[in-house]
């Protein structure tokens, strides 16, 4: 989880931990972007009309436009090198079943 400027993390495989601060670097990014408080509520307005769309958490929560952004490039150890201001806006969602 990464609430700027902080990450906070479970204990985890130390194989799992660089992609796990590559995605949290991405929403510190998109954070930035939008000056920290108004990327927390347009990520709750966005996960709550995930939810009625979905009508299932998991999915709500991957399709929020930033955890798609997130999730599709964490293994990219190169991607915030070439990311692309406000990439989370051209991201299409994923189908997750
Ligand atoms: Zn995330």
């Amino acid at each position: 989880m990464a609430v700027y400027p902080f990450m906070i993390f479970k204990n985890q495989k130390a194989s799992v931990i660089s992609r796990i601060i590559r995605h949290e670097l991405i929403h510190f990014h998109q954070q930035l972007e939008l000056l920290v408080l108004p990327f927390y509520v347009l990520y709750f307005l966005n996960y709550l009309f995930n939810l009625l769309i979905y009508r299932d958490h998991d999915k709500a929560y991957r399709n929020i436009c930033f955890e798609v952004e997130a999730y599709a490039n964490d293994d990219n150890p190169d991607y915030l090198l070439q990311r692309k201001m406000f990439a989370w806006i051209r991201r299409r969602p994923k189908k997750v079943d």
